[in-house]
């Protein structure tokens, strides 16, 4: 089986880079000094290739944060498993373009951009004052679902939910408010964390994270105090029972707030990615992402992308700019990532909001999305519209679609979703499904269609046209017509002739060449590195692993008789026991086998140490590795 990135051509035309960058440098805005800059993934000099991307040692990036140092960038955090650092410049005279431009000069960048702002999604305040729960109920008169006149059929689809698993639906907002009571039932808790005993008891870097995350104000507390956040999270649990009358039993999805934008609606990239990865590694399987802005940010993009392996809907608002997205892109709705839904907002009447952006290409779907009647702080209610509205709906289906069907993949959710629509003449040519969102039928497909574990593998080719201000794009001319070929089988000798601006300029990324080093700090550093007294082979195949309760997936990037090393996003521990489902290196079989995690202290990753293979599982395993090359 091909894997898809045996040889990847990417041709740059020059006038399509300056015509983009002409654009992005008209509506830049980010945060005044900070960047948001990469490790390279490999050793030094040599071109992108994610059999041989590893992480860099904590000492190297030592290295790097003393480097920027001395150009006056200093280090605010790090993501140390993902070779990604959080920067601010120091000195007032420097710009964060200079400053760009200094860091990306550093043979161990890979890119540096700027740490631009994006915004909440709606039209504007409340329409009018909120209002309490007996004041709605006496203007919805016996009707049990205000929200919306369009005829997406969730009050229908309510008597025939069947399946129990309570989908995690991550709302990255403004936070949401924790004692609005509709929100009683609905809450996602995670039962890992002791709370305020100021310790991160269940080890994801987050103390006292029982409810949730503050990336805006860095606290355990995601209360919502802009409005926002609580009215999207209302809508996505309000397309799954009525919040005007609550059932009083646990909901059909679980609310995870995770507060990024602050008080005026605004945030920070790096906050956002905060909030993904969070999302990704504690058990969301959707994400609602009502805010844009920004310029294309590629540690966004990676970030998303994450999420995609951790098998996480991304679903994001359109944007409220009347704009044709295919031609002047709306991030994140519009990064081209499997896991990716954008979501126009269409009226009572199924017509497009005025507001709304759509795009054939770009935008898949439309949702309910002007006066719109959900939660707002205070344990009230009011109306809101914008794409920040539509999105949620999908977002609250795309969990009730994962409640019925409890196994089945992002990619599946996302196309049963999609071809679920009621396609609607208005819409023909504005998104690429031509329709608005239909809860029974999406719920239905979900019911009743055969779960289908394809999953196709996604690289993140990033086009210098979007980057707009980053490390890739040369301000002083570059080079036009960039051709590289990359990928598996590139070679040195391949990447000559090629230009370091153009090496810089064409990355492509695969979230399985993420390192194994984020569990860094987790290991004793104490153990010696295992012996190994097998020859060892390398590989490139798939992974599905379990540890404990947790489905996973990665690359096998070497094998022996002995053990195995694997790429792969997860959290591991050493020590932790692993059942693997390895895929053979012509993608024909799978072979099945057991293992505990161990730390190769000479290689600086994870490995898998086998347990007592069976005869015939050696057998299988000395077969496939026959032929390939040996691993020194
Ligand atoms: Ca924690």
């Amino acid at each position: 089986m091909g894997w898809g990135y045996k040889t990847h051509i990417i041709v740059v035309i020059c006038s399509l880079v300056m015509g983009s960058l002409a654009h992005a440098q008209h509506n830049r805005r980010y945060r005044e000094g900070e960047l948001i800059v990469k490790l390279r993934s490999q050793p030094n000099g040599q071109a992108f290739h994610f059999a041989t991307t590893r992480p860099m040692s904590i000492q190297a990036q030592a290295a790097f944060v003393q480097k920027a140092q001395n150009r006056k960038v200093r280090s605010l955090g790090n993501w140390s498993g993902l070779n990604m650092h959080h920067m601010r410049v120091e000195d007032p005279q420097k710009s964060v373009e200079s400053a760009i431009d200094e860091l990306k000069n550093l043979p161990e960048v890979e890119y540096a951009e700027p740490n631009y702002i994006v915004d909440k999604l709606d039209t504007g305040g409340p329409q009018s004052a909120a209002y309490t729960l007996t004041q709605v109920l006496s203007f919805i008169g016996s009707m049990s679902f205000g929200m919306t006149a369009a005829s997406i059929q969730a009050p229908n689809t309510w008597p025939l939910m069947a399946g129990s698993n309570r989908t995690i639906v991550a709302i990255i907002d403004t936070g949401v408010d924790l004692q609005h009571p509709a929100f009683a039932n609905a809450l996602w808790i995670n039962t890992g964390e002791i709370a305020g005993n100021g310790v991160d008891d269940d080890g994801n870097g987050y103390i006292d994270d029982r409810q949730g995350w503050n990336f805006a104000y860095n606290n355990n507390n995601p209360d919502d105090d802009e409005g926002h956040g609580t009215h999207v999270a209302g809508i996505s649990l309000g397309v799954t029972e009525d919040i005007f009358h609550p059932p009083g039993v646990p909901s059909d999805i679980q609310i995870m707030p995770l507060k990024f934008l602050d008080s005026t609606g605004s945030g920070a990239t790096s906050d956002a990615i905060k909030a993904i990865y969070y999302a990704s590694n504690n058990g969301a399987k959707v994400l609602n992402n009502s805010w844009g802005g920004g310029n294309y940010s590629q540690a966004l993009a990676e970030a998303i992308t994450y999420a995609y392996y951790k098998d996480a809907l991304f679903i994001a608002a359109a944007g409220n700019s009347s704009n044709n997205n295919d031609s002047s892109p709306s991030y994140p709705a519009s990064y081209k990532i499997p896991n990716v839904v954008a979501v126009a907002a269409t009226d009572d009447y199924d017509a497009m909001a005025s507001f709304s952006n759509y795009g054939f290409q770009s935008v898949q779907l439309s949702s309910p999305g002007v006066g719109i009647l959900s939660t707002y702080p205070g344990g009230l209610y009011a109306y809101l519209s914008g794409t920040s509205m539509a999105a949620p709906f999908v977002a609250g289906v795309a969990g009730m679609m994962r409640h019925e069907s409890g196994t089945m993949n992002v990619y599946q959710i996302r196309q049963l979703l999609l071809s679920g629509v009621d396609v609607l003449p208005g819409l023909a040519g504005r998104v690429s499904t031509s329709g608005r969102l239909n809860v029974l039928n999406a719920v239905s497909l979900a019911q009743t269609t055969p779960v289908n574990p394809y999953k196709p593998e996604f690289f993140l080719t990033v086009n210098p046209a979007d980057r707009g201000l980053a490390s890739s794009i040369s301000t002083r001319g570059g080079g036009c017509g960039l051709v590289a070929t990359l990928g598996k089988g590139a070679t040195d000798s391949d990447d000559q002739g090629l230009g370091a601006q153009a090496k810089r300029a064409i990355i492509m990324f695969s979230i399985l060449a993420l390192p194994l080093l984020l569990g860094l700090g987790l290991r004793s550093p104490e153990k010696p590195a295992s012996r190994r007294r097998f020859e060892r082979y390398h590989m490139d195949s798939s992974v599905k692993f379990t540890i404990g309760d947790q489905e996973l997936m990665g690359q096998v990037r070497t094998i022996s008789l002995g053990g195995s090393e694997i790429n792969t996003s997860a959290m591991l521990k050493e020590g932790s026991v692993i059942t693997m489902q390895i895929t053979s290196p012509d993608g024909s079989t799978r072979l099945e086998v057991q293992g505990h995690i161990v730390w190769s202290e000479s290689q600086k990753r994870y490995g898998v140490a086998f347990d007592n293979l069976a005869s015939d599982v050696r057998q299988k395993i000395a077969l496939w590795t026959k032929g390939l090359p040996k691993a020194s």
